[in-house]
């Protein structure tokens, strides 16, 4: 992780004093091991981008430590972790049923799906829903126990979105934030949610809410509109004032991201060369299409292998050129569509190597592991194609870190477009429909054939993009929506609509 010029200023404009941050985890990885605790930091964006702030100005985290067996010596290691840290880690302990119903149940089985638009898969329970209120109470509770009354409290993600209604129900009166890194959706879903109007109403306590997208913010914006009485809106910047009763709400979007230079460095280091060169045998001589994703429904990975099938049926002078390199990473193990998921995914992989592959080629290279940093961007340096085709992202990360190690600027991103990430990417990524195999299919055939000139063309825009808009950046974004006493004077986003390609395309052959 950097903490150059960039790292130390993000989030420099946040008012109060130390910021209190919270999430459902903890930024540590905590494993039982036969006579103890193992503790690693945490290496995902969101700690990358608030460790520094944390650091400089002081700070709390809030989370669940990821056990339901609170001991003694779990305490001593987390106040070991703190020291390491720089910034005090506070424990939400949870009992196993509240794991259950508050975590794998209405935060993975009704939340989750609904809001990726995938209502079919929705799991009610009204156990669930009282389990979310007391978890997210209990979270209130650690707030208002470590926050100071000068402190910003900062609340991430769709596992917490009560908690600021909570903090007020216990008299806290300190500026709140909230992040969503999921999308949000349209009403025409939302309103399958029997308790719509108390997440539409818990979320308009907090004092700034940050969606990804444009389009996310105006999902929030039209939800509040139908499910609530009497909520006005004013100002059309990337900021906008959201009245409801006696509240005044900023509702804003702010594309989360990378640190862009470190990739950027890890991609340029001798241990990623020396890694690309044993990935060289993956596909001698041909192109290696890369697929990176947790063990999710969300991913449209079943549709990806398909529509790779697809290629190599249609086209077959491409076949022994083309090797999918598909890395799953475990995920929710416990909930039955993940099972059968997984179950679905090895069968299409055996199909299409058993029927294609040859003395000196195997189709697609499956993976389900994780692989450290260097292994990844290795094979994101290595990849002339990048799939990253869910079917509903808030952002995707893994398009941004594919951009951010192209150091060779020779790779093309496929991307979904109904990820967040195709708002800020659509000039330089080839956009596709996941659910239209056949586009989808089409577009891996030309991004294999495409000339070099134009994919340095369209990696140096996708580059920029990522370098300019990067994780500090986003910090640094929401603190001034956070702390301006006007509406924010911050950039303007694309409001990009999914299905409505009316730039055309703009790094095409004959593009800019
Ligand atoms: N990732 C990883 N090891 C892997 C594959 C992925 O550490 O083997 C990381 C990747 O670097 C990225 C994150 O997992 O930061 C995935 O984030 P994304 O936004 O794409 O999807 P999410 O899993 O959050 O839905």
């Amino acid at each position: 992780m950097s903490e150059g010029g960039r790292a130390t200023s993000a989030g420099a404009s946040f008012p109060g004093r130390r910021i209190v941050v919270a999430s459902n985890r903890l930024p540590v990885s905590l494993q039982r091991t036969g006579d103890g605790w193992e503790v690693e930091p945490g290496s995902g964006g969101l700690v990358t981008a608030l460790a520094p702030v944390l650091r400089s100005r002081g700070g709390v985290w809030v989370g669940w430590p990821g056990t339901v067996k609170a001991d003694d010596e779990l305490e001593e290691v987390l106040n070991r972790a703190t020291r390491d840290s720089g910034y005090r880690l506070e424990a939400v302990p949870l009992t196993r049923e509240e794991r259950d119903n508050y975590y794998y149940g209405f935060s993975n089985e009704v939340l989750w799906p609904l809001l990726h638009d995938l209502q079919t898969l929705f799991r009610f329970d009204p156990d669930y829903w009282s389990a979310y209120e007391t978890v997210n109470r209990s979270f209130a509770e650690t707030m208002a126990r470590v926050a100071g009354p000068d402190d910003y409290l900062w609340v991430h993600d769709y596992h917490l979105m009560l908690v600021a209604s909570a903090l007020r129900d216990l008299g806290v009166e300190n500026r709140i934030g909230y992040f969503l890194h999921t999308p949000f959706p349209p009403p025409d879903i939302l309103v399958k949610l029997p308790w719509r109007k108390q997440v539409l109403s818990a979320l308009l306590c907090y004092d700034l809410l940050g969606f990804q997208t444009i389009r996310d913010r105006n999902n929030f914006l039209a939800c509040a509109g139908q499910f609530l009485r009497d909520v006005r809106v004013e100002g059309e910047g990337t900021v906008v004032r959201c009245d409801f009763e006696d509240r005044h709400v900023r509702v804003g979007a702010f594309p989360v991201s990378i640190d862009f230079d470190d990739f950027d460095r890890i991609a340029r280091s001798d241990r990623v060369v020396s890694l690309m060169r044993d990935l060289g045998g993956i596909a001698p001589g041909g192109h290696i299409i890369l697929g990176v994703d947790r063990l999710d429904y969300t991913k449209g990975i079943p549709n990806r292998i398909d529509a790779f099938r697809i290629v190599l049926e249609r086209n077959p002078p491409l076949r022994g050129k083309l090797t999918l390199v598909q890395i799953v990473v475990p995920s929710r193990e416990h909930i039955p569509e993940y099972h059968d998921l997984k179950r679905q995914i090895e069968r299409m992989v055996g199909e299409i190597n058993g029927r294609f592959t040859t003395d000196t080629w195997v189709p697609v290279h499956y993976r389900y592991r994780s692989l450290d940093r260097p292994a990844l961007v290795a094979h994101y340096r290595k990849a002339s194609v990048a799939l990253v085709t869910p079917l509903k992202d808030g952002m995707n990360l893994v398009a941004k870190e594919y951009c951010a190690a192209n150091v060779d600027l020779d790779g093309v991103l496929v991307l979904s477009e109904f990820t967040g990430a195709a708002a800020q990417l659509q000039d330089g990524a080839l956009l596709v429909n996941p659910y239209d195999t056949i586009e989808v299919a089409e577009a891996i055939a030309r991004a294999t054939r495409m000339p070099s000139e134009e994919r340095h063309r369209r990696m140096e825009r996708l580059r920029s993009v990522v370098r300019d808009q990067d994780v500090y950046w986003w910090v640094e974004t929401f603190a001034r929506a956070a702390s301006s006493s006007e509406l924010p004077p911050l950039p303007t986003l694309p409001d990009f609509m999914p299905g409505f390609r009316l730039r055309g395309d703009p790094c095409g052959a004959d593009g800019a």
